[in-house]
Protein backbone atom coordinates (compact mmCIF):
# COMPACT_ATOMS: atom_id res chain seq x y z
CA UNK A 1 0.00 0.00 0.00
CA UNK A 2 1.09 3.14 -1.09
CA UNK A 3 0.22 6.74 0.04
CA UNK A 4 -2.37 7.45 -3.38
CA UNK A 5 -1.42 11.44 -3.26
CA UNK A 6 1.98 11.38 -3.17
CA UNK A 7 1.94 8.67 -5.86
CA UNK A 8 -0.07 10.87 -7.71
CA UNK A 9 2.12 13.42 -7.41
CA UNK A 10 5.36 11.31 -8.70
CA UNK A 11 3.83 9.61 -11.35
CA UNK A 12 2.34 13.22 -13.01
CA UNK A 13 5.33 15.31 -13.04
CA UNK A 14 4.67 19.23 -13.23
CA UNK A 15 4.17 20.07 -17.05
CA UNK A 16 7.25 22.20 -16.76
CA UNK A 17 9.69 19.24 -15.55
CA UNK A 18 7.35 16.72 -18.15
CA UNK A 19 8.52 19.52 -20.98
CA UNK A 20 12.16 19.52 -19.83
CA UNK A 21 12.70 15.76 -19.68
CA UNK A 22 11.09 16.13 -23.20
CA UNK A 23 13.67 18.40 -24.35
CA UNK A 24 16.03 16.29 -23.27
CA UNK A 25 15.41 13.20 -25.29
CA UNK A 26 14.73 15.02 -27.93
CA UNK A 27 18.30 16.68 -28.10
CA UNK A 28 19.65 13.13 -27.85
CA UNK A 29 17.97 12.74 -31.05
CA UNK A 30 18.46 16.15 -33.26
CA UNK A 31 21.09 18.22 -31.40
CA UNK A 32 20.87 20.28 -28.00
CA UNK A 33 20.84 23.24 -30.42
CA UNK A 34 18.21 22.19 -32.13
CA UNK A 35 15.84 22.63 -29.80
CA UNK A 36 14.45 25.86 -28.23
CA UNK A 37 14.30 25.05 -24.69
CA UNK A 38 12.18 28.39 -22.56
CA UNK A 39 10.35 25.64 -20.11
CA UNK A 40 12.16 25.62 -16.84
CA UNK A 41 13.87 28.05 -14.87
CA UNK A 42 17.63 27.34 -14.78
CA UNK A 43 19.69 30.15 -14.64
CA UNK A 44 21.95 30.24 -17.44
CA UNK A 45 24.09 33.12 -16.47
CA UNK A 46 27.42 31.51 -14.37
CA UNK A 47 27.70 31.93 -10.52
CA UNK A 48 29.54 35.29 -9.86
CA UNK A 49 33.14 34.72 -9.55
CA UNK A 50 32.89 35.43 -5.99
CA UNK A 51 31.06 31.98 -5.44
CA UNK A 52 33.70 30.17 -6.76
CA UNK A 53 36.34 31.70 -4.75
CA UNK A 54 34.60 31.51 -1.74
CA UNK A 55 34.18 27.92 -2.16
CA UNK A 56 37.77 27.45 -3.08
CA UNK A 57 39.30 29.16 0.25
CA UNK A 58 36.34 27.20 2.39
CA UNK A 59 37.82 24.04 0.93
CA UNK A 60 41.59 25.07 1.44
CA UNK A 61 41.14 26.64 4.53
CA UNK A 62 38.57 24.85 6.63
CA UNK A 63 38.24 21.45 8.31
CA UNK A 64 36.30 19.00 6.29
CA UNK A 65 34.50 18.20 8.94
CA UNK A 66 32.91 21.60 9.63
CA UNK A 67 32.62 22.15 5.90
CA UNK A 68 30.95 19.08 5.40
CA UNK A 69 29.52 18.48 8.77
CA UNK A 70 25.94 18.96 10.24
CA UNK A 71 25.19 22.72 11.34
CA UNK A 72 22.66 23.75 14.24
CA UNK A 73 19.17 22.82 12.16
CA UNK A 74 18.66 26.73 11.96
CA UNK A 75 22.20 27.16 10.25
CA UNK A 76 25.75 28.05 11.46
CA UNK A 77 25.44 30.92 13.91
CA UNK A 78 28.32 32.65 12.01
CA UNK A 79 26.54 32.56 8.33
CA UNK A 80 22.88 33.72 10.30
CA UNK A 81 25.23 36.46 11.17
CA UNK A 82 26.73 37.51 8.11
CA UNK A 83 23.19 37.15 5.82
CA UNK A 84 21.65 39.39 8.71
CA UNK A 85 24.41 41.95 8.06
CA UNK A 86 23.96 42.22 4.66
CA UNK A 87 20.03 42.80 4.56
CA UNK A 88 20.79 45.12 7.41
CA UNK A 89 23.03 47.07 5.05
CA UNK A 90 21.13 47.09 1.70
CA UNK A 91 17.75 47.60 4.18
CA UNK A 92 18.53 49.62 7.16
CA UNK A 93 16.97 47.22 9.49
CA UNK A 94 19.13 45.42 12.46
CA UNK A 95 18.69 41.65 12.52
CA UNK A 96 20.54 39.05 14.05
CA UNK A 97 21.22 35.74 13.46
CA UNK A 98 17.88 35.09 15.60
CA UNK A 99 15.69 35.91 13.04
CA UNK A 100 17.03 33.71 10.28
CA UNK A 101 16.31 29.57 9.58
CA UNK A 102 18.50 28.87 6.98
CA UNK A 103 16.87 26.31 4.27
CA UNK A 104 16.95 24.08 1.30
CA UNK A 105 16.36 27.34 -1.38
CA UNK A 106 12.66 28.72 -1.52
CA UNK A 107 11.29 25.61 -1.92
CA UNK A 108 11.39 24.51 1.50
CA UNK A 109 11.27 27.70 3.41
CA UNK A 110 7.86 27.84 1.48
CA UNK A 111 7.09 24.35 2.81
CA UNK A 112 7.88 25.39 6.34
CA UNK A 113 5.82 28.29 6.38
CA UNK A 114 3.00 26.88 5.24
CA UNK A 115 3.71 24.09 7.92
CA UNK A 116 4.12 26.88 10.97
CA UNK A 117 0.94 28.71 10.39
CA UNK A 118 -1.37 25.47 9.72
CA UNK A 119 -3.54 24.63 13.11
CA UNK A 120 -6.64 23.18 11.16
CA UNK A 121 -7.45 21.23 7.78
CA UNK A 122 -9.87 24.37 7.39
CA UNK A 123 -6.98 27.09 7.72
CA UNK A 124 -6.67 29.36 4.00
CA UNK A 125 -3.67 30.49 2.01
CA UNK A 126 -4.07 32.50 -0.39
CA UNK A 127 -2.74 32.43 -4.25
CA UNK A 128 -2.74 35.15 -6.49
CA UNK A 129 -2.46 33.98 -9.63
CA UNK A 130 -0.48 33.57 -12.15
CA UNK A 131 0.90 31.77 -9.19
CA UNK A 132 4.22 29.38 -9.27
CA UNK A 133 2.44 26.08 -9.29
CA UNK A 134 4.45 24.33 -6.56
CA UNK A 135 2.57 26.68 -3.63
CA UNK A 136 -0.51 24.28 -4.31
CA UNK A 137 1.30 20.87 -3.79
CA UNK A 138 2.87 22.81 -0.39
CA UNK A 139 0.37 24.19 0.64
CA UNK A 140 -2.71 21.30 -0.02
CA UNK A 141 -0.25 18.11 0.43
CA UNK A 142 2.11 19.73 2.34
CA UNK A 143 0.75 21.25 4.96
CA UNK A 144 -2.68 20.05 5.06
CA UNK A 145 -4.41 22.94 4.01
CA UNK A 146 -6.42 24.92 1.65
CA UNK A 147 -5.17 27.39 -1.22
CA UNK A 148 -7.66 29.56 -2.17
CA UNK A 149 -6.76 31.01 -5.64
CA UNK A 150 -7.38 34.81 -6.83
CA UNK A 151 -7.70 34.97 -10.31
CA UNK A 152 -4.93 36.98 -12.00
CA UNK A 153 -5.56 40.44 -12.90
CA UNK A 154 -4.02 41.13 -16.64
CA UNK A 155 -4.00 44.36 -17.50
CA UNK A 156 -0.82 44.65 -15.36
CA UNK A 157 -0.32 41.61 -12.64
CA UNK A 158 -0.85 43.87 -9.98
CA UNK A 159 -3.42 42.64 -7.42
CA UNK A 160 -7.46 42.45 -7.82
CA UNK A 161 -8.21 43.96 -4.26
CA UNK A 162 -12.07 43.71 -4.82
CA UNK A 163 -11.89 39.89 -4.89
CA UNK A 164 -8.86 39.62 -2.64
CA UNK A 165 -11.25 41.78 0.06
CA UNK A 166 -14.00 39.40 -0.88
CA UNK A 167 -12.15 36.03 -0.22
CA UNK A 168 -10.31 36.77 3.11
CA UNK A 169 -12.41 35.08 6.13
CA UNK A 170 -11.55 33.85 9.84
CA UNK A 171 -9.62 30.84 8.14
CA UNK A 172 -7.30 33.18 6.24
CA UNK A 173 -3.60 32.42 7.42
CA UNK A 174 -1.78 34.17 5.17
CA UNK A 175 -1.42 35.45 1.35
CA UNK A 176 1.34 34.70 -0.35
CA UNK A 177 3.26 37.77 -3.22
CA UNK A 178 6.04 36.84 -5.77
CA UNK A 179 6.94 40.06 -6.54
CA UNK A 180 8.73 40.21 -9.09
CA UNK A 181 6.64 37.29 -10.11
CA UNK A 182 7.00 33.65 -11.98
CA UNK A 183 5.39 33.67 -14.14
CA UNK A 184 4.58 37.43 -15.30
CA UNK A 185 7.35 38.79 -14.47
CA UNK A 186 5.53 41.67 -12.76
CA UNK A 187 6.91 43.73 -9.83
CA UNK A 188 4.18 44.91 -7.01
CA UNK A 189 4.28 48.89 -6.95
CA UNK A 190 4.41 50.76 -3.90
CA UNK A 191 1.13 51.71 -4.33
CA UNK A 192 0.40 47.84 -3.93
CA UNK A 193 1.83 47.18 -1.66
CA UNK A 194 0.57 50.13 0.41
CA UNK A 195 -3.26 48.50 -0.27
CA UNK A 196 -2.30 45.21 0.49
CA UNK A 197 -0.47 46.02 3.76
CA UNK A 198 -3.61 48.24 4.63
CA UNK A 199 -6.09 45.57 4.04
CA UNK A 200 -4.21 43.11 5.98
CA UNK A 201 -4.23 45.00 9.08
CA UNK A 202 -7.74 45.90 8.80
CA UNK A 203 -8.76 42.31 7.95
CA UNK A 204 -6.37 41.05 11.20
CA UNK A 205 -8.15 43.44 13.43
CA UNK A 206 -11.65 42.46 11.91
CA UNK A 207 -10.94 38.72 12.55
CA UNK A 208 -9.10 38.49 15.38
CA UNK A 209 -5.89 37.27 14.58
CA UNK A 210 -2.87 38.11 12.35
CA UNK A 211 -2.43 37.43 8.99
CA UNK A 212 0.62 36.65 7.38
CA UNK A 213 2.25 37.84 4.26
CA UNK A 214 4.44 35.59 3.02
CA UNK A 215 6.73 36.71 0.73
CA UNK A 216 8.69 34.62 -1.85
CA UNK A 217 11.61 36.38 -3.08
CA UNK A 218 13.62 34.28 -4.82
CA UNK A 219 13.72 37.28 -7.61
CA UNK A 220 14.15 39.58 -5.80
CA UNK A 221 17.39 41.27 -6.92
CA UNK A 222 16.70 40.39 -10.46
CA UNK A 223 15.08 43.96 -12.02
CA UNK A 224 15.81 45.24 -15.38
CA UNK A 225 15.06 49.20 -14.53
CA UNK A 226 16.82 52.05 -12.60
CA UNK A 227 13.14 52.90 -11.34
CA UNK A 228 11.89 49.70 -11.16
CA UNK A 229 11.77 49.33 -6.74
CA UNK A 230 10.96 46.25 -5.38
CA UNK A 231 9.80 47.45 -1.77
CA UNK A 232 10.94 44.94 1.36
CA UNK A 233 7.92 43.93 3.07
CA UNK A 234 8.91 43.55 6.62
CA UNK A 235 9.37 47.29 6.56
CA UNK A 236 5.81 47.66 5.49
CA UNK A 237 3.69 45.26 7.04
CA UNK A 238 4.99 43.41 10.87
CA UNK A 239 4.09 39.89 10.03
CA UNK A 240 5.92 39.40 7.22
CA UNK A 241 7.87 35.82 6.61
CA UNK A 242 10.30 36.23 4.13
CA UNK A 243 11.38 33.48 1.66
CA UNK A 244 14.36 33.56 0.21
CA UNK A 245 16.42 31.89 -2.19
CA UNK A 246 20.07 32.45 -4.20
CA UNK A 247 19.08 29.84 -6.74
CA UNK A 248 18.61 32.61 -8.90
CA UNK A 249 20.29 35.76 -7.74
CA UNK A 250 23.88 33.88 -7.67
CA UNK A 251 23.17 31.23 -10.00
CA UNK A 252 23.05 28.22 -7.32
CA UNK A 253 19.35 26.26 -7.97
CA UNK A 254 21.15 23.21 -7.83
CA UNK A 255 22.96 24.06 -4.76
CA UNK A 256 19.49 24.55 -2.36
CA UNK A 257 20.37 27.47 -0.04
CA UNK A 258 18.02 30.13 0.99
CA UNK A 259 15.79 31.18 4.31
CA UNK A 260 13.31 32.24 6.32
CA UNK A 261 13.50 35.29 7.55
CA UNK A 262 11.35 36.10 10.82
CA UNK A 263 11.41 39.59 12.05
CA UNK A 264 11.19 40.83 15.25
CA UNK A 265 7.72 42.52 14.50
CA UNK A 266 5.60 38.99 13.82
CA UNK A 267 3.35 38.18 16.51
CA UNK A 268 4.73 36.03 19.34
CA UNK A 269 8.19 36.39 17.82
CA UNK A 270 9.94 33.13 19.86
CA UNK A 271 6.83 30.50 19.27
CA UNK A 272 6.62 31.48 15.81
CA UNK A 273 10.53 30.99 15.38
CA UNK A 274 10.46 28.16 17.46
CA UNK A 275 7.33 26.56 15.00
CA UNK A 276 9.43 27.69 12.15
CA UNK A 277 12.46 24.96 13.66
CA UNK A 278 9.60 22.56 14.68
CA UNK A 279 8.20 22.53 11.07
CA UNK A 280 12.01 22.28 9.35
CA UNK A 281 12.49 19.36 12.17
CA UNK A 282 9.00 17.40 10.94
CA UNK A 283 9.96 18.15 7.36
CA UNK A 284 13.35 16.43 7.64
CA UNK A 285 15.58 19.23 6.25
CA UNK A 286 17.95 18.49 9.36
CA UNK A 287 20.07 21.78 8.20
CA UNK A 288 20.64 23.62 4.63
CA UNK A 289 24.16 22.48 2.93
CA UNK A 290 26.56 23.17 4.95
CA UNK A 291 29.19 24.22 2.40
CA UNK A 292 26.75 26.51 0.69
CA UNK A 293 25.72 28.60 3.93
CA UNK A 294 29.35 29.63 4.03
CA UNK A 295 29.32 30.65 0.80
CA UNK A 296 25.98 32.57 1.15
CA UNK A 297 27.58 34.23 4.54
CA UNK A 298 30.48 35.46 2.02
CA UNK A 299 28.08 35.96 -1.18
CA UNK A 300 24.91 37.45 0.01
CA UNK A 301 23.70 40.35 -1.64
CA UNK A 302 25.90 39.74 -4.73
CA UNK A 303 24.48 38.92 -8.22
CA UNK A 304 25.37 36.84 -10.91
CA UNK A 305 25.52 39.24 -14.40
CA UNK A 306 21.83 39.90 -14.79
CA UNK A 307 22.91 42.22 -17.96
CA UNK A 308 21.76 38.83 -20.51
CA UNK A 309 18.37 38.60 -19.03
CA UNK A 310 17.61 42.39 -20.12
CA UNK A 311 18.80 41.83 -22.93
CA UNK A 312 16.57 38.62 -23.83
CA UNK A 313 13.65 40.38 -22.67
CA UNK A 314 14.32 43.54 -24.57
CA UNK A 315 14.72 41.05 -27.63
CA UNK A 316 12.19 38.86 -27.03
CA UNK A 317 9.41 41.77 -25.87
CA UNK A 318 9.84 43.34 -28.94
CA UNK A 319 9.42 40.75 -31.52
CA UNK A 320 6.64 39.42 -29.74
CA UNK A 321 5.19 42.50 -29.73
CA UNK A 322 5.73 43.22 -33.67
CA UNK A 323 4.35 39.55 -34.37
CA UNK A 324 1.13 40.60 -32.35
CA UNK A 325 1.43 38.66 -29.39
CA UNK A 326 -0.10 40.83 -26.29
CA UNK A 327 2.29 40.98 -23.68
CA UNK A 328 2.81 43.07 -20.75
CA UNK A 329 6.48 44.38 -20.30
CA UNK A 330 8.30 42.23 -17.69
CA UNK A 331 9.82 44.58 -15.03
CA UNK A 332 11.62 41.33 -13.23
CA UNK A 333 12.47 37.79 -13.07
CA UNK A 334 13.27 36.29 -16.26
CA UNK A 335 9.70 34.69 -17.51
CA UNK A 336 7.49 36.81 -20.01
CA UNK A 337 3.71 35.57 -20.22
CA UNK A 338 2.36 36.89 -23.03
CA UNK A 339 -1.01 36.04 -24.33
CA UNK A 340 -1.64 33.48 -27.21
CA UNK A 341 -3.53 35.21 -30.37
CA UNK A 342 -5.98 32.67 -29.94
CA UNK A 343 -6.23 32.31 -26.35
CA UNK A 344 -5.87 28.69 -26.37
CA UNK A 345 -2.92 27.87 -24.77
CA UNK A 346 -2.43 24.55 -24.33
CA UNK A 347 -2.88 23.90 -27.71
CA UNK A 348 -0.23 26.27 -28.73
CA UNK A 349 2.44 24.75 -26.52
CA UNK A 350 0.98 21.52 -28.39
CA UNK A 351 2.12 23.57 -31.58
CA UNK A 352 5.18 24.69 -30.42
CA UNK A 353 6.31 21.23 -29.22
CA UNK A 354 5.82 20.02 -32.80
CA UNK A 355 8.59 22.53 -33.87
CA UNK A 356 10.76 21.92 -30.70
CA UNK A 357 9.82 24.90 -28.84
CA UNK A 358 8.92 24.47 -25.66
CA UNK A 359 6.84 26.95 -23.67
CA UNK A 360 4.39 26.23 -20.61
CA UNK A 361 0.67 26.82 -20.61
CA UNK A 362 -0.60 29.49 -18.65
CA UNK A 363 -3.02 27.37 -16.91
CA UNK A 364 -0.62 25.49 -15.12
CA UNK A 365 0.14 29.15 -13.08
CA UNK A 366 -3.90 29.63 -12.86
CA UNK A 367 -3.85 31.72 -15.91
CA UNK A 368 -5.36 30.11 -18.85
CA UNK A 369 -4.86 32.04 -22.58
CA UNK A 370 -0.76 32.86 -21.71
CA UNK A 371 2.05 31.20 -22.20
CA UNK A 372 5.23 31.30 -19.61
CA UNK A 373 8.50 31.94 -21.82
CA UNK A 374 11.58 31.25 -18.93
CA UNK A 375 14.26 33.46 -20.96
CA UNK A 376 16.90 32.30 -19.02
CA UNK A 377 18.86 30.92 -21.84
CA UNK A 378 21.54 32.11 -24.58
CA UNK A 379 20.44 35.03 -26.53
CA UNK A 380 21.46 33.45 -29.83
CA UNK A 381 18.53 30.57 -28.60
CA UNK A 382 16.40 33.35 -28.47
CA UNK A 383 17.37 34.61 -32.20
CA UNK A 384 17.19 31.30 -33.64
CA UNK A 385 13.61 30.89 -32.12
CA UNK A 386 11.81 34.30 -33.34
CA UNK A 387 10.91 33.26 -36.54
CA UNK A 388 9.13 29.91 -34.96
CA UNK A 389 7.56 32.28 -32.40
CA UNK A 390 6.44 34.42 -35.78
CA UNK A 391 4.79 31.47 -37.75
CA UNK A 392 3.03 30.21 -34.32
CA UNK A 393 1.41 33.25 -34.31
CA UNK A 394 0.11 33.63 -37.60
N1 LIG B 1 9.21 30.38 -5.76
C1 LIG B 1 9.19 30.73 -7.05
C2 LIG B 1 8.29 31.82 -7.48
C3 LIG B 1 10.01 30.08 -7.97
O1 LIG B 1 9.97 30.46 -9.26
C4 LIG B 1 10.86 29.05 -7.53
C5 LIG B 1 11.71 28.32 -8.47
O2 LIG B 1 11.68 28.47 -9.66
C6 LIG B 1 10.84 28.72 -6.17
C7 LIG B 1 10.02 29.40 -5.32
C8 LIG B 1 11.72 27.64 -5.63
O3 LIG B 1 13.03 28.10 -5.59
P1 LIG B 1 14.22 27.26 -4.95
O4 LIG B 1 15.05 26.77 -6.08
O5 LIG B 1 14.97 28.21 -4.14
O6 LIG B 1 13.63 26.18 -4.14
Amino acid sequence: MLNPTVLELGQKRSTIRELFAFGQQRAAIVGADNIFDFSIGNPNVPAPDAVKQAILEILNTESPALTHGYTSAQGADFARTAIANDLNARFGTSYGAHNLYLTVGAAAALSICFKTLTTSPQDEFIVLAPYFPEYLVFIEQGAGARAVVIPAQTTDFQIDFETLTQRINPNTRAIVVNSPNNPSGAVYTPETIQLLTDLLRAKSAEIGHPIFLISDEPYRELVYDADTVVPFLPSHYENTLVCYSYSKSLSLAGERIGYVLIPDSVTDFEQTYAAICGAGRVLGYVNAPSLFQRVAAQCSGLTADLSIYRKNRDLLYDALNAYGYSCTKPKGAFYMFPQVPDLDDAAFCERAKQLDLLVVPGRDFGAAGHIRISYCVQTETIERALPLFEQLAR
